[in-house]
């Protein structure tokens, strides 16, 4: 519906407030390695495709990040293919549809090293609090969502992190949404914020 309204300079923008926690990570971490494994490639550049980045500009996004750590051509050589893969062009020539949270939680478990997964599922208790109340969530809040967690219910959890984060709920309230795909978290923020 809104595709070619996003540009690769919105996305850090966009990362800080409407990307679910799950993606906002593997933002995060590409910034950092200037890199992003195969399992990132995949949930992220499908998540971007699914947000209405253009191919060009998701080739943009990653060759920016990418070529500070490797020269252009390889960059080209190792990883376009695979980005225009996510779009349908190379290949079986799949319009590949961007994954469900369901899909994130429960296959293709992060290693050591890799950035792709559910936070909520696959990050260690400390990591995903100090990560939460950096994005401003209270103290209660943080507590709230970590019982979700334990529990399981990692969908859940993320629902109350984005009522938080999006100033509709306090930290003691049921939680009202549910969340069941990261574009859906997108959508949703946007809308919010957008009015
Ligand atoms: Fe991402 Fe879904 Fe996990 Fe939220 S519940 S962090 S949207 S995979």
């Amino acid at each position: 519906t809104n595709v070619g309204a996003i540009t690769a300079d919105m996305i850090d923008m966009l990362s800080k407030k409407s990307f679910p926690l799950c993606m906002q990570n593997i933002h995060v971490s590409m910034k950092q390695n200037h890199h992003m494994r195969h399992g990132s490639r995949l949930q992220y550049g499908l998540f971007l495709k699914g947000i209405g980045l253009p191919l060009d500009e998701a080739i943009k996004l990653f060759r920016t990040e990418f070529t500070k750590s490797m020269d252009v051509d390889t960059f080209d050589k190792k990883y376009s293919y695979g980005i225009r893969y996510n779009y349908g062009k190379e290949g079986k020539k799949t319009d590949y549809t961007p994954f469900g949270c369901m899909k994130i939680i429960m296959n293709n478990p992060p290693a050591v090293g890799d950035a792709h997964g559910c936070p909520f599922r696959h990050f260690d208790t400390d990591f995903l609090k100090q990560r939460i109340s950096s994005n401003g969530v209270s103290k209660d809040g943080v507590e709230t969502i970590m019982k979700y967690t334990k529990g399981g219910h990692c969908q859940v959890a993320c629902a109350k992190y984005f009522e938080l984060t999006h100033g509709i709920s306090g930290s003691s309230s049921e939680v009202e949404m549910f969340i069941q795909h990261p574009n859906q978290y997108f959508e949703n923020s946007q809308k919010l914020l957008n009015g």
